[in-house]
């Protein structure tokens, strides 16, 4: 997911970022695979990290950085984490709401999906231990919007088929030419 602005860190930061999977890269409809082995897990998350902040986003999945991992990196005014090998858990209150959401692998575009208003993430750290997150407002649809990329899943599988032509020609226009991307497209 991203705010609403893109700026650009230092310099120095540029050698440290993953190129991103645009759609319809073939990484974005992937399913992601368990980690089983953390020796790399620190310092691939330390790129996506600031790979997220490079593009200004606040959720970043590993397949959006080509990398095939199910983990995910979160940072907001609230929380800066990184979940390996999550799962959502829907508490039973939990309600369902509308809101924008846009997303760095499609540039140029805002989608209304329904997400659950609050969630518990069952994830491991950077180093295999078991977290037991509870989430609410922006981080719990932030975290759905993640966990969805890492099932291989994205935020316009929401849409209808028509929204979703216009979804992809968006996208395409906007990686073409990305002065398109100040106008963005409301779905
Ligand atoms: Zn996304």
């Amino acid at each position: 997911m991203t705010t609403k602005s893109t700026s650009l860190e230092s310099d120095e930061d540029v050698n440290l970022i993953f190129k991103l999977a645009y759609y319809p890269d073939n990484h974005l409809r992937k399913r992601t695979e368990l980690v089983t082995d953390f020796t790399h897990v620190p310092i691939l998350v330390d790129h996506m990290f600031k790979t997220m902040v490079f593009r200004d986003g606040i959720g970043l999945a590993a397949n959006q950085c080509k990398l095939t991992q199910r983990m995910f990196v979160m940072r907001t005014d609230k929380i800066r984490r990184a979940f390996v090998n999550p799962e959502l858990g829907i508490p039973e209150d939990a309600k369902l709401v509308e809101g924008d959401e846009s997303c760095l692998s499609f540039p140029g575009l805002v989608v209304k999906v329904a997400r659950y208003n609050k969630v518990l993430v069952v994830a491991q750290d950077v180093n295999g231990e078991k977290t037991y997150t509870p989430l609410d407002g922006l981080e719990a649809i932030c975290a759905q919007h993640e966990i969805e990329h890492l099932d291989g899943k994205t935020f316009i599988d929401h849409l209808g088929r028509m929204k979703r032509l216009i979804a992809e020609r968006t996208v395409k226009k906007v990686l073409k030419d990305p002065e398109c991307q100040k106008q963005r497209k409301r779905l």
